[in-house]
């Protein structure tokens, strides 16, 4: 439950630094500064990285939020090591978060409204995508479609996770599939893009939604910048990549500060919710009207002799420029 968590939390939480200098405006302030504004610089609305149970927080109605499958935990299908072995890397990442996966998911409600979410946590290996993750989106995803609600993914992760090789891979793959089922049976999916969300993330899920949102100043993409600049020769114009490129480059549909989160997510879950009978409705109520209208057209037209009505289309004619009567 939502209490535990705060308390676990606390006790894995590294005692925050007094002083935090914000890195876009270099401003220092006191810690707690900050966090009141929900970890977003007051100076120059900078969004800080967040933990997944701070932004399930600043998100969901309080205390409505219900932990599921956090009992899923990576294995070690490849026995993979580089410079650290993948089980060392998972269970200093476990010591890091108290958590067991990047991804922390469960049902909550939204200005009262059902709603199943799944979260990335950037501190858990840079939010990477494996086995579990995948699972717990899909599992996620299944809940939403027995309770015929919406879904949210909060992506901060920069993409697959390497170590898990194919495995992790498929489930770009998996987790589509499952949306796709869900998009089928007619519910909502909104894709919230924070800092960063790169890679497979990018590639998947977070691209598929029916709306997807930014935090301002995210890093939003598939390659690197260095990559992408020894690939293509060229600079890359300034800004590539930010929330701010992709909204003025069509490929998110809104920038939404961490503040007004709650309360856009509430609007647009309700416009979602909306009765299709509601709906169905208020079309016919338009076609009505176009009717009338055709209909009162077609009555006086009925009335009027036909010599007048050819005078008034042979006026109409002369009048139009000849490009208009071409096209
Ligand atoms: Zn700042």
């Amino acid at each position: 439950m939502f209490g535990n968590f705060f308390n676990k939390e606390t006790v894995v939480e590294e005692t925050p630094n007094q002083w935090i200098k914000c890195p876009k405006c270099t401003s220092l302030m006191y810690y707690k500064e900050v966090e009141a504004k929900r970890n977003v610089c007051p100076k120059c609305n900078h969004h800080f990285r967040i933990s997944a149970v701070k932004r399930i927080a600043s998100i969901v109605d309080e205390d409505s939020f219900v932990e599921y499958d956090d009992n899923l935990a990576p294995v070690d299908p490849l026995k993979f090591t580089d410079k650290k072995s993948y089980k060392k890397r998972i269970e200093e990442a476990k010591a890091k978060t108290g958590k067991t996966s990047s991804v922390m998911s469960g049902s909550c409600t939204i200005g009262g409204m059902d709603i199943e979410i799944a979260v990335f946590d950037f501190a858990f290996m840079g939010g990477s995508l494996g086995s579990v993750e995948g699972e717990k989106i899909v599992r996620g995803i299944t809940r939403a479609i027995e309770k015929e609600c919406g879904f949210i993914i909060v992506s901060a992760s920069g993409g697959a996770r390497m170590q898990e090789s194919t495995y992790s891979l498929l489930q770009m793959s998996k987790t589509s599939a499952a949306l796709n089922r869900l998009h089928h049976k007619g519910l909502p999916f909104i894709s919230i893009l924070t800092d960063p969300t790169m890679g497979g993330v990018s590639a998947s899920f977070a691209m598929l939604g029916d709306i997807i949102m930014a935090e301002p100043g995210a890093l939003i993409g598939f390659a690197g910048q260095r990559v992408i600049k020894q690939t293509v020769g060229v600079d890359l114009p300034e800004g590539f990549q930010r929330s701010e490129f992709l909204l003025e480059h069509g490929l998110i549909d809104m920038i939404v500060d961490r503040g007004d989160m709650h309360e856009t997510l509430t609007g647009l879950f309700k416009l979602f919710k909306k009765d299709k009978k509601e709906v169905i409705q208020e079309v016919i109520k338009e076609e009505v009207i176009e009717e009338e209208i055709v209909e009162t057209i077609e009555e006086v037209s009925e009335e009027l002799p036909e010599e007048v009505l050819e005078e008034v289309s042979e006026e109409v004619l002369e009048e139009a420029p000849e490009e208009e009567l071409k096209a």
